[in-house]
């Protein structure tokens, strides 16, 4: 099938990308990694995929281009391309939010719903769309009251989806994914950034007292659940995408200690704005009708971050 993957350069996109050509389908590829501050480590994630034949590169901001045009010929498209991360959502810098989340998200509904042959969208939200967080599972039926900017826009992208099928019959799946982590996490995320001091032996800031919990999916499980999306045949639907079990900040801390060989030099301040204190997912929806099943521990998992984290950084120890 010819596929489409908004924000292709990024975390989530690279791996799917490579998923999906191992599958033996066509994937075109789109980011605007000409302007991003983490350009190098886009190029690195792109690299096993920007030499495969039926891979089509695109680097372009998506708000720039005429979104009909390359989502014409596609059978799928997965809609990654975003502002993902709550700290700064807040301030300024929401306006970058509400382009990148909100109005991008519009335009491919839009474009998607002049699309004959479109078969699936598949949307990329966000466990932030549940606010703050009781430790409790929260279901696709949990009322979805985002704490941060960052969620909202989630939110709304989810309901741009929502009101697109509604009057169009757009064909959509929205994840809700749950912390997502393994090789090529973002460096703004916390397992990215506690390697990467561990490894550098520099000091590390902890956010509140570090018993904040999350549900953490590994990234293997994420792709299968993107696959498993694209091949659902009912439309207009949203499902819970979360790991095998959660952790607190500080097991990750005790676990990171215990795989490096080294003691983290912490430093504690207040809990930020919007950031949760508890994510616990209800995945019984996802793995009754999406066949879902995660399958990675956080100890498996996270020893292949490492590598990843060794790999990148290793030279500059
Ligand atoms: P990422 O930042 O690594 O990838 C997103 C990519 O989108 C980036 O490479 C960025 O350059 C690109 N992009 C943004 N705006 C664009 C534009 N206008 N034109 C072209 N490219 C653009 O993030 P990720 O962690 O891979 O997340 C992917 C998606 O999943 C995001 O939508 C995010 O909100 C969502 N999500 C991620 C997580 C997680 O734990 N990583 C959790 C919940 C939801």
């Amino acid at each position: 099938m010819n596929i489409i993957i908004t924000g292709a350069a990024g975390f989530i996109g690279s791996h799917l990308s490579e998923a999906l050509l191992q599958l033996g389908h066509s994937v075109t590829g789109v980011d605007h990694i000409e302007s991003s501050s983490n350009r190098s480590i886009k190029e690195d994630n792109l690299k096993n995929i920007l030499v495969h034949p039926e891979f089509q590169w695109q680097a372009v901001d998506l708000l720039n281009i005429d979104l009909n045009r390359l989502i014409a010929d596609a059978d799928i498209v997965f809609h990654l391309a975003g502002l993902a991360g709550v700290r700064n959502s807040w301030g300024s810098s929401f306006e970058d939010y509400l382009h990148a989340n909100i109005l991008l998200t519009q335009e491919i509904a839009e474009a998607c719903k002049q699309s004959a042959r479109l078969k699936k969208l598949v949307y990329a939200s966000s466990s932030s769309i549940y606010g703050g967080g009781s430790g409790h599972y929260s279901s696709e039926q949990s009322p979805a009251t985002p704490i941060s900017p960052y969620g909202l826009t989630k939110l709304a992208g989810e309901h741009i989806c929502a009101i697109y099928h509604k009057q169009y019959g757009l064909p959509y799946t929205a994840l809700r994914y749950f912390t997502v982590y393994g090789p090529r996490q973002r460096p703004d995320m916390g397992f990215h950034r506690f390697m990467k001091a561990a490894l550098l032996e520099e000091p590390l800031t902890v956010y509140g007292n570090g018993e904040q919990t999350r549900d953490f999916t590994y990234i293997s499980d994420v792709v299968a659940a993107n696959i498993n999306a694209m091949n659902y045949k009912k439309h207009g639907n949203v499902f819970n995408i979360g790991g095998v079990e959660t952790a607190s900040v500080n097991d990750i801390v005790h676990k990171i200690e215990k795989l490096s060989g080294k003691k983290l030099q912490l430093h504690y301040l207040p809990e930020q704005p919007g950031d949760p204190f508890a994510t616990r997912a209800d995945i019984s929806l996802a793995r009754t009708e999406l066949g879902y099943n995660p399958l990675i521990s956080l100890d498996e998992g996270m020893a292949a971050e490492w590598s990843y984290i060794t790999g990148l950084y290793g030279s500059k120890r």
